[in-house]
């Protein structure tokens, strides 16, 4: 009999670096399907549709929303964002290991449905560490950046749902427990 594969779920505030621990996760190992979301968000330069996301009108995504196909969706600072629902089930079915790097509103709603996955908490070391990052990465205005980290407060109260925490200080630290979590739910016996 094939074995489930497993969902792991990378999750935590915004500005936190999940893209940055899911990139430097990623690199080199091809044992981990990673879900691509769709999104409302226009592309950035040098993102391309269908990698980094599937980019469409929100008319086109609430349709989706309508005919079920997203396992969850989320409004994320004004835009939105979901997880195709197949994508992740057809895999997890056929025994490959799949990874979400989602918000946690997101995340939340994958555990009320999947409470079997694996979810993880990414954190910033302190506040204060996360509004640098925030400042740094030179994407959000003034207003945004306030308006992050008040959400983050409230975000950090989400933790206890979780099953692990990640202090994202050095980003190869972070990823070594990482899969040091992979590695050990791989070996689990009973789930
Ligand atoms: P960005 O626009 O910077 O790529 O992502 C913004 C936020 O949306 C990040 O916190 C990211 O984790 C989250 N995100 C990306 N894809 C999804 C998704 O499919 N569902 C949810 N709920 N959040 C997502």
């Amino acid at each position: 009999m094939t074995r489930k594969g497993i969902l792991f779920v990378i999750s935590g505030p915004s500005g936190v670096g999940k893209g940055t621990v899911r990139e430097a996760l990623l690199e080199g190992r091809d044992d981990i399907q990673v879900s691509i979301s769709a999104t409302t968000r226009p592309p950035r330069k040098g993102e391309v549709d269908g990698v980094d996301y599937f980019f469409m009108d929100r008319e086109t995504f609430l349709k989706k929303v309508e005919e079920g196909l997203f396992l969850e969706w989320a409004n994320v600072y004004s835009n939105l964002y979901g997880t195709p629902r197949d994508f992740v089930l057809n895999h997890l079915n056929n025994g490959q290991d799949v990874l979400l790097e989602i918000d946690i509103q997101g995340a939340l709603q994958v555990k009320e449905k999947m409470p079997e996955g694996v979810f993880i908490f990414l954190s910033p070391p302190s506040i204060e560490d996360l509004a640098k990052r925030l400042c740094q990465r030179g994407k959000d205005s003034q207003k945004s950046i306030e308006e992050r980290l008040a959400a983050c407060e409230q975000e950090m109260q989400q933790m206890c749902h979780y099953d692990y925490v990640v202090i994202n200080d050095r980003v190869e630290d972070a990823v070594s427990k990482i899969e040091a979590i992979i590695a050990a739910e791989r070996c689990r016996i009973h789930q």
